[in-house]
This record gives structure tokens, sequence and C-alpha cells, in this order.
């Protein structure tokens, strides 16, 4: 177990290899996440733009869900985005999320959910960078980077 990994005993269904869909309720997500990460995670809270430890972090390596451990982005898909969030062009795999058409406060956005545990990630938008235009605009808070051999 990483130094950034959860104690198994404190979230036990936190992992970086299982990919099984997780079905868990918000009470017992309540019970299990930080007040911070729940906020964002589960109530689809943002974080302030610029006040998250990724936005302009650049080490290489694998982001996974903070929540659940489920991999979710390459450093190598990440770039330097002057919107004050963790910004990445693609996904690890296809399934590392979903998607959910979000009409709140007035806009028309696609909400980014974690793959496995349905955790709220962030959003996705077409003003990206080659080769696929897309920006997946993340919260920081609901990423856990492990420093790797990048590509
Ligand atoms: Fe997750």
């Amino acid at each position: 177990m990483s130094a950034q990994e959860p104690a198994a005993s404190a979230n036990p269904y936190y992992s970086r290899t299982d990919t099984t869909k997780l079905h868990v309720g918000d009470a017992e997500w309540k019970r299990i996440l930080p007040d911070s990460v729940y906020r964002v995670a589960r109530e689809k809270a943002t974080e302030h733009a610029f006040t998250g430890k990724y936005w302009n972090f650049e080490g290489t390596g694998t982001y996974y869900c903070a929540v659940c451990g489920n991999a979710l982005f390459r450093s190598d898909a990440k770039f330097a985005s002057s919107c004050g969030w963790p910004s990445f062009y693609e996904t690890l795999r296809p399934g590392s999320v979903r998607y959910e058409a979000d009409h709140s406060y007035g806009m028309v956005r696609t909400e980014v959910l974690c793959g496995r545990c349905d955790s709220h990630l962030g959003h996705i938008f077409d003003d990206g960078p080659p080769p696929t235009g897309k920006r997946f605009c993340m919260n920081s808070i609901v990423l856990e980077f492990e420093p790797g051999a990048g590509k």
C-alpha cells in the first residue's frame, strides 16, 4: 500500500486494481470520506479555481479517484490550462469515467463521474487541445496522484 492510499479499514471500497462497479450509498460515503471530499464527490460542489493541489502540478504518473482508487488519467494527458483546475484531454481507459447531462446553475454542461463509484469529478468541455479537443476539468480534491513512469 502506498503512503497516499487510505487504510483499508477506513475505506473498505478503495482499490486500485478492482474495477468492479460499486453501489455504495451516500450515508456510507459520508461515514467514510473527509467532509471536504464528500462535498465535491457526493454533493457535486466545485473547489475554488487556483486553490486545488493539482491545477498547476506537473508530476509524471497516474491520477486515481480519491474516493475509490479507480485509475482515471495519466499525466501525459494533462495540459496547462488557465482555468484553475487540473485539466486532461483524455481518460486512462474508456470506462474510467461516465457522463451525465447537467443543467444546474442555468448552464448546459456535461458532468464527469467516476466510472467505478459514481462520484462527481468535474465537467468536460469541447475547448481542449489535440488530439481529442476535450477538456476534462476536474476537482483536485477527488484526485489522487501517484508518481510513476508515465507513458
Ligand atoms: Fe471512484
